[in-house]
């Protein structure tokens, strides 16, 4: 488990670097239209709004990263790491070698991507305490 423990640290931190290289995690709700910025031109705002807007979505994929990993973390220090949040059966071992922070089986997983999930709320809360991890 010490490697997979060094992988989710090693992963959280270069995510929480990204995440503070796009501006951090406190502003993920700021939507502030780019026209006061001065821009003039009509098409160079519409441009630089989409690509504003990619940033948005990757900082939200990020963050979910970033939660998901912190909360892999804390699983593995409470011992349910490897046991899948819904049905409490064990994760495939070949899963979590690609993606060490899922919580899920693949039958849940399938089942939470048909149905959605519905705890985004705790995910924005779990990031605040990302940051202070270290201590
Ligand atoms: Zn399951």
């Amino acid at each position: 488990m010490d490697a997979i423990r060094k992988r989710l640290e090693q992963e959280l931190r270069s995510a929480t670097a990204r995440l503070r290289q796009m501006g951090g995690t406190e502003s993920l709700d700021d939507t502030r239209p780019v026209a006061d910025t001065g821009f003039a031109d009509e098409v160079d705002v519409i441009q630089v709004n989409e690509s504003r807007e990619i940033g948005y979505a990757t900082r939200e994929l990020l963050v979910e990263r970033v939660n998901r990993l912190s909360s892999a973390l804390d699983r593995l220090d409470g011992g349910a790491y490897g046991t899948c949040a819904e049905c409490g059966e064990a994760i495939a071992p070949a899963r979590l070698r690609v993606m060490p922070e899922v919580e899920t089986c693949v039958r849940c997983q399938e089942k939470l991507e048909r149905f959605g999930r519905s705890d985004d709320d705790d995910l924005v809360e779990a990031s605040a305490g990302a940051s202070t991890e270290e201590d």
